[in-house]
This record gives structure tokens, sequence and C-alpha cells, in this order.
């Protein structure tokens, strides 16, 4: 028998709503991975303490979330490609002595968005520019999607990522206030909703788009996994569009954190069944 089992897990503040734990825990279940991972509330000021405690007990790897994506990364050996343009980690996997920190949010989304369709050569409206919108702005625009319209509601946040996009990636990306209902142009392919507009327990809340100008070409993703059928893939659905929910990225980038760790291919179903069962 060996009783040292490989260690994984999460530090974020607070902790006590993520539900990562269940879909990574039912898919080393699932895999017969006799494997651990920890929810840990990590303060800030502990941030540094908690990587090095991680290091000494020898984790395999972690997840970060808010307050630490960017954080983190003063504590770490070395960035993955994505990672080191969004300038944010959310996975951190341990090769050898050193920890290198990915960032599998938007790699995650994109996954997800394949399942419905392929972004490159796409013309896409993407809403927001925190942390999630960033990250899948970047992997969208690696993707190959030709041109991003970013919609924003700070001018600052959102010019920031569109000179990111247009410095460091191949696609157009330009920038549009978000200033009353937007209209979607009808020459767009994906519309991707990633602020928090919409997420629990404000769930009635809908982000200022004008739905009459979706139309049934489009294809239109929501970064809201809480609840998962959020009112605006309702009213997109309405439309005849077709839709990607945030519980596609949420699974999807823990697929690719599993397969970090374990270098197992990790099946999403069971892990979007495990959510589901939580009544999210
Ligand atoms: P941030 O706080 O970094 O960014 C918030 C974004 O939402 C900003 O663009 C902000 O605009 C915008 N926003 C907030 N309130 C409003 C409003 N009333 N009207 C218009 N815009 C608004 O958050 P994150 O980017 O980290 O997270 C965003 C969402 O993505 C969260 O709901 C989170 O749960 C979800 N997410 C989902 C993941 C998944 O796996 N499904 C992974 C990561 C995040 P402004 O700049 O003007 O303030």
């Amino acid at each position: 028998m060996n009783f040292l089992l490989p260690l994984t897990g999460s530090f974020a503040q607070p902790a006590g709503e993520n539900p990562t734990v269940a879909m990574i825990e039912a898919a080393f279940a699932h895999h017969g991975l006799d494997w651990r991972y920890i929810n840990v509330e990590v303060a800030p000021e502990h941030l540094g303490d908690a990587v090095r405690g991680a290091r000494a007990m020898g984790w395999r790897g972690f997840n970060c979330s808010i307050p630490h994506k960017v954080a983190v990364i003063a504590h770490l050996d070395g960035l993955g490609q994505s990672a080191e343009i969004i300038g944010a980690v959310n996975t951190i996997v341990r090769q050898g002595d050193r920890l290198i920190g990915e960032n599998t949010d938007g790699r995650g989304f994109v996954t997800a968005l394949r399942e419905v369709v392929d972004p490159s050569g796409k013309s896409v409206v993407l809403f927001g520019a925190g942390g999630a919108a960033r990250a899948v702005a970047v992997e969208i625009a690696l993707a190959g999607a030709a041109r991003i319209a970013l919609v924003n509601r700070s001018i600052a946040r959102g010019q920031e990522v569109v000179d990111l996009l247009n410095t460091r990636t191949p696609t157009q990306a330009s920038f549009v206030p978000w200033e009353g209902p937007f209209v979607v142009p009808p020459d767009t392919d994906i519309v991707i909703h990633a602020t928090s507009v919409g997420l629990y327990p404000d769930i009635d809340a809908m982000p200022d788009i004008d739905t009459d100008s979706l139309t049934p070409k489009m294809v239109v993703a929501d970064g809201i996994h809480n609840p998962p059928l959020t009112r605006l893939l309702k009213a997109a659905q309405a439309r005849g569009c077709r839709t990607v929910d945030g519980l596609g990225m949420l699974v999807q980038q823990g697929v690719i954190g599993i397969k970090y760790w374990t270098g197992v291919d990790a099946d999403p179903q069971v892990m979007r069944q495990a959510l589901l069962a939580l009544d999210l």
C-alpha cells in the first residue's frame, strides 16, 4: 500500500462557494485516480506562505481564483505562453521542482465554444474587460478570430484589453464603449458575454444587449456558470441562436488542469454532471 496521496487544490478568498472541488474529485473518482483536491481559503497576505506550503508538501499543482490570479505570479518560477500574454494565472503545474503558471480560463472557454463553432476567421463581439474577458479575448484571438469588437462600460479597462490584443495577437480588435442597449452588428458570428452581470444571486440581471439584434446565424456564449441558463441565453435561444453556457467553460478549464497535473484526459460529462448535481 501507498498511503501518500498526490495533492492538488484551490486557493481563493472567498472559497466557500467555489464548486470546482466537486467536479475535480468526481473526475478523479471516475478515472480511478487516488488524488485529492483541497479547497482552501487563503487571504491575500498569506498567499506567499500558501504557495511555499504547497511547494514544501510536494503538491502536484493547484488552482488560483479571486483575488490571487495576478498576485500569485510573483511566487512562481515561470509562465505558459497565454498566461504570460494575459498576465494572470489560474492553474499552477509542478514540473520537477518548478511551479509553472498557466491560464486555462480562456482555453476552457474556447474548447467549450468549439463544440458549437470554430472561432477561426470569425467576427466576434465580446462584452467585458475583467479577468475572465481578458483570458477569453486572448485565447479567441490566438484561436484565429478575424475581428473582435470589445464592448465594456469602463473605457480605460476596455481599451487596455484591445491594445493588448492588437499588439500581442494577430486579431483586429476595436473598442466600443457600452452606452445604452448594445445593438449587435448583423455580420457578427459569435457573441460572448464575459461580465459578471447575471451571476448568482443577481440572476434576474440582464446585460444591456438589444436581443432583437440577435439572429439565428449567431452563436451566443455566456461565461456565467451559476445559473447555467442565464436570461441572456434564454433570450438568445428564443431568437433561434445556438448557445454555449458557462458550465462548459468551467468544466473544460478543469479538464485542461487535470491533464496538466495527472496526464489523464478527464471525461467532461462526468464533471458537468457533478456540477449539475449541486443544483447551482
Ligand atoms: P471582474 O471583476 O474582473 O470583471 C467584471 C466585468 O464585468 C468588467 O468588465 C465590468 O465592467 C463588468 N461589469 C460588472 N458589472 C457591470 C454592469 N452592471 N454593467 C456592465 N458591465 C459590468 O470579473 P471576472 O472577469 O473575474 O469575472 C466575470 C464573470 O465571469 C464572473 O461572473 C465569473 O463568475 C465568470 N467566470 C466564469 C468562469 C467559468 O469558468 N465559467 C471563469 C472565470 C470567471 P467595468 O470594467 O466597466 O467595471
